[in-house]
């Protein structure tokens, strides 16, 4: 199958890409491992940022701000790009049929969140990335966007460091399949799914694009920086949006005192209640005081979660909370036109390395810096589509290389090894030792730790050997992947000798102006290297 734009991810980056990549006549597909409807943009809750009235505003002020949330390990000029369209990208979605919710005069409503005193979020009640979804996929269908749903993509084919498409797995029919392609748009999503049982990401955000990139000679950035968001609910790691706070919700220790600014930064507040929970104490979301109206209208989905899953309601009880990984600072690296190292390769969304977030994004600036780039993707990927070819003898290695290695897994004797007991003890160690808080002593065990689990990969089993819908034979490449990447965020972290927003050492725990740089990790000769560059 030849196309002209590959867009590998379905979620609001990956839609946004692709619309705009057929917009500028391109023949398009969009290769998903779930459905669109399935993709973790749907969990996005509480908002989009953008200052649209400037009354009490400003586009400066939303780019300070950025640039502060960062701890200055961001690219200005990014940030200003994204910040000054903006209301662009609203008023696009506003235009798409995304139901925003408005206010009194009939305007986008906003909301306030953490890390700034502005109001500038805007929302779909609390299905903000639900709605914008279901609106970029209904778009999608009308102008005719192939799809290749439940089609896991293995490895992308590059030569000469110049991609020409990925490999993929059908997973309904259990056929490997190429599909070639001038372009390649990675939008696969982030890492924080790697801490299994301690994230609030789902099951198959398992870090894969950015694994098959590395692993094809793309360089990395900044993966040591994982944001851990405050508030989840104890025992389910079921996110309670920011939004709950944006709406007046305190934070209570047992003895039901405040003990922080709710609307501080994320990582600041995760640490204090994490300190909290270690002690064995309880720290608890309170949203008694505000009126059940307005928790009804504005964060229905909250209420409803923290009713069906913990079995409170917020409008009578305090709601038990705990901090969880959430979003993926670091990524695959990419330039302002969302450029890659490899050529014909772009990235957008959470998998990619933007010089956006820095240390610490700011709550509501994901999908703002999702659906901007998205755009730059599909634009720019329908730009520069390549005139350079491979031959047929190349493309069968690869279909032949995955084709064998999928036989080799079917085959394997049962073993101790189970894919599910790997997964699980790969999230608890990496919550553990590369959490919240890290120091050299824990992080070096970790990375012997991963060694011997990496190691496992060689006998762990595949349960079911059918060959149609084989849900564990992708969990295994999952597992790989997962793997693969928690190695690269363990080894940024031992080199980052310094605390800066979210990766917060104990032995060095202050920031240091020595790394006041984006660290890039690049793989050549199964060698991993790891420079701190100035941004350029
Ligand atoms: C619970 C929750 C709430 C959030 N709330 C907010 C919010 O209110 N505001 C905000 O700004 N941000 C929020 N975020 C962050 C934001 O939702 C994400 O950063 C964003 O949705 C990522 O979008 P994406 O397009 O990059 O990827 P995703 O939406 O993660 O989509 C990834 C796509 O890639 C596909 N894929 C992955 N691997 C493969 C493979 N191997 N082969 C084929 N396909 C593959 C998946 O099937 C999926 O379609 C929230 C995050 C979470 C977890």
């Amino acid at each position: 199958m030849q196309y002209d734009v590959i867009i590998i991810g379905a979620g609001a980056s990956g839609l946004t890409a692709a619309l705009n990549a057929k917009k500028n006549g391109a023949k398009v597909a969009v290769i998903a491992k779930t459905l669109p409807t399935h993709s973790q943009t749907v969990q996005a809750q509480g908002g989009i940022n953008a200052v649209l009235y400037e009354d009490d505003d400003s586009v400066e002020q939303h780019i300070e701000d950025t640039y502060k949330g960062s701890y200055n390990i961001s690219n200005k000029r990014n940030i200003e790009y994204m910040c000054k369209n903006a209301k662009d990208t609203i008023l696009w979605l506003d235009s798409i049929g995304v139901p925003f919710n408005r206010n009194k005069n009939d305007k986008i409503a906003q909301r306030k969140f953490g890390g700034t005193k502005k109001i500038r979020t805007c929302y779909s009640s609390d299905y903000t990335g639900l709605k914008i979804v279901h609106t970029l996929y209904d778009q999608c269908i009308s102008n005719d966007i192939q799809f290749y749903n439940e089609h896991q993509v293995l490895e992308l084919i590059v030569s000469n460091n110049e991609c020409f498409g990925c490999i993929a797995y059908d997973i309904v029919d259990g056929k490997v399949k190429e599909f070639m392609s001038k372009s390649t748009i990675l939008a696969t999503g982030g890492y924080a799914g790697i801490y299994k049982n301690h994230t609030t990401n789902s099951l198959s955000t398992t870090a894969d694009g950015i694994a098959i990139a590395f692993k094809a000679g793309a360089d990395l950035s900044n993966m040591e920086f994982v944001q851990f968001h405050p508030t989840t609910l104890e025992n389910t790691n079921i996110l309670i949006s920011e939004s709950a706070r944006g709406e007046g919700g305190l934070l209570l220790d047992e003895n039901e005192n405040r003990f922080i600014d709710e609307l501080s930064t994320r990582d600041e507040i995760s640490r204090e209640i994490f300190k909290k929970i270690v002690k064995k104490e309880k720290v608890y979301l309170d949203l008694r005081h505000i009126e059940k109206e307005k928790i009804e209208e504005l964060i229905p989905q909250e209420m409803r979660l923290a009713s069906e899953f913990s079995n409170i309601d917020i409008s009578k009880e305090l709601l038990p909370i705990t901090p969880a990984a959430h979003y993926s600072m670091g990524g695959i690296k990419t330039d302002i036109n969302t450029n890659t190292s490899i050529k014909s390769l772009y990235a957008c969304g959470e998998c990619a390395q933007t010089d956006i977030h820095g240390a610490n994004r700011l709550g509501g600036n994901s999908l703002l810096e999702i659906v901007t780039f998205g755009k730059i993707a599909g634009i720019n990927a329908t730009k520069n589509l390549s005139t350079e070819t491979i031959n047929q003898e190349t493309i069968n290695k690869y279909i032949n290389q995955n084709k064998s290695k999928i036989k080799t897994l079917l085959q394997r004797d049962k073993s101790s090894y189970s894919i599910h007991k790997t997964k699980n003890t790969l999230g608890d160690l990496m919550f553990k030792k590369a959490g919240l808080f890290r120091e050299e002593e824990t992080l070096l065990s970790l990375s012997k730790e991963l060694e011997a689990l990496e190691a496992s990969l060689d006998s762990i089993h595949i349960d079911d050997k059918s060959s149609i819908y084989n849900k564990n034979l992708l969990e295994y490449f999952e597992l790989e992947n997962s793997i693969c990447v928690s190695k690269t965020l363990i080894f940024s972290a031992m080199k980052r000798k310094e605390s800066r927003g979210s990766h917060y050492r104990e032995d060095f725990n202050k920031a240091n102006k020595l790394y006041e740089k984006p660290s890039i990790l690049t793989y050549k000769n199964d060698q991993i290297d790891l420079n701190f560059e100035d941004i350029k």
